[in-house]
């Protein structure tokens, strides 16, 4: 039995989830195994019943589950509260840091029936699948930070970009473990040109190399792969790199397949990882049975692949998903020409369809 700890969250999370759990108990019947689902709040209605966007009762629940599936955060709402109680700040963040989770992994697939969605043109993006793993927990968001007033009273600001070989070790191990179950080829992504930093995480990424000699390592300056992200995005299987340049370079990818709402992420590290959607809360269109449910429900298939080591069901969710695109249902976030447009519920039933 694994245990899901379930947190919808603000705006369309409480439509999407819903569709994710369903597929979730679908798979629960077909693939002989038992999630026990709890539902705990977040954001919005966590700090209307509890003044707080993560109170301990929802953090508790999460720690004694197996894996958390969140929906999103952010509303209208808690946008007026003060910064330290917003919903990034004040849930998101402290829940990643309270679960460990270290190594963020956002997978971007181009879906041949969406080729067109993309603003890159449709041979450059045709076939693409990506993995990024983007390391989470240090780097220059998190390392020492000052401002002080120079004596002409010019003001100056310093971040610091620190990182150990702990930190690197731990996330490329997995995205070499990653590679191995892919394509197997990893290319790990840093400034080591100019960056003390990144020569450390390069010597590391050298050193680990030879435990995966299956594996084919390339190392690639930030700012060229930015540019061949753009270029020749099907030369990647397997990025790995550090927290900002991440943070950027998975934004940048997650365009590569044109829509927000087929991006499932993965945040993992620590003995329960978090499961959610990139995309955010989307009031603009929330409780109008609007939403794409489908990053939802991927999210739940990297679920059953990395919490629960359940392969079969996770290639069963995601070839469903494959299928419904190619019968042509779309939500009409990636609505085209010839193709029937479906509501949030409708298009998870017509995946739990065809598991
Ligand atoms: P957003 O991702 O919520 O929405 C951006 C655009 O994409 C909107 O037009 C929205 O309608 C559309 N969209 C997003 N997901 C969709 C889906 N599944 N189906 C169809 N269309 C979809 O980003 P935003 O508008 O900048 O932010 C809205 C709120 O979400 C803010 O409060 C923000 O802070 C929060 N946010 C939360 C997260 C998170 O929970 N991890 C991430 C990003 C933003």
């Amino acid at each position: 039995m694994f245990k899901i700890a379930v947190l919808a969250g603000d705006g369309i999370g409480r439509e999407i989830v819903p569709e994710a759990v369903a597929t979730l108990k679908l798979i629960a019947e077909k693939y002989d195994c038992a999630f026990e689902f709890t539902e705990a709040l977040i954001s919005e209605d966590a700090y209307e019943k509890y003044g707080h966007p993560l109170p301990p009762q929802t953090l508790e629940i999460c720690k004694q589950a197996d894996a958390v599936l969140l929906g999103a955060v952010g509303s209208p709402k808690m946008d007026l509260l003060p910064p330290e109680l917003r919903p990034e700040r004040a849930a998101l963040l402290p829940l990643r840091k309270e679960l460990g989770l270290f190594a963020n992994l956002r997978p971007v697939i181009v879906y041949d029936e969406l080729v067109a969605a993309s603003t890159l043109k449709p041979e450059v993006v045709r076939g693409v699948d990506i993995l990024t793993f983007r390391e989470l927990t240090g780097g220059l968001y998190f390392g020492p930070k000052k401002r002080t007033t120079l004596a002409d009273g010019t003001e100056e600001a310093v971040d610091t970009l620190v990182y150990n070989t702990k930190e690197i070790e731990r996330i490329v191990r997995l995205a070499f473990e990653a590679a191995r179950s892919r394509r197997k080829k990893l290319t790990s992504v840093d400034k080591a040109n100019v960056l003390e930093s990144s020569r450390l995480w390069r010597e590391t990424v050298l050193k680990i190399a030879p435990e995966h000699p299956d594996v084919e390592l390339n190392h690639m300056y930030v700012d060229n792969c930015a540019m061949q992200l753009v270029r020749w995005p099907g030369q990647f299987d397997v990025i790995v790199t550090e927290n900002m340049f991440g943070d950027i370079l998975t934004d940048q990818a997650s365009m590569l397949s044109g829509s927000l709402g087929m991006l499932a992420s993965a945040s993992i590290g620590g003995k329960v990882a978090l499961y959610e959607p990139a995309h955010g809360s989307a009031p603009d269109i929330a409780g109008q049975d609007l939403a794409n449910p489908l990053a939802t429900i991927l999210s739940a298939a990297l679920m059953l692949r990395y919490s629960f080591k359940l392969e079969e069901a996770a290639a069963a969710v995601e070839k469903a998903v494959r299928q419904v695109l190619a019968d042509g249902y779309r939500t009409a976030d990636i609505m085209a020409e010839g193709c029937k447009k479906v509501g949030t519920k409708e298009m998870g039933e017509l995946v739990r369809n065809r598991i």
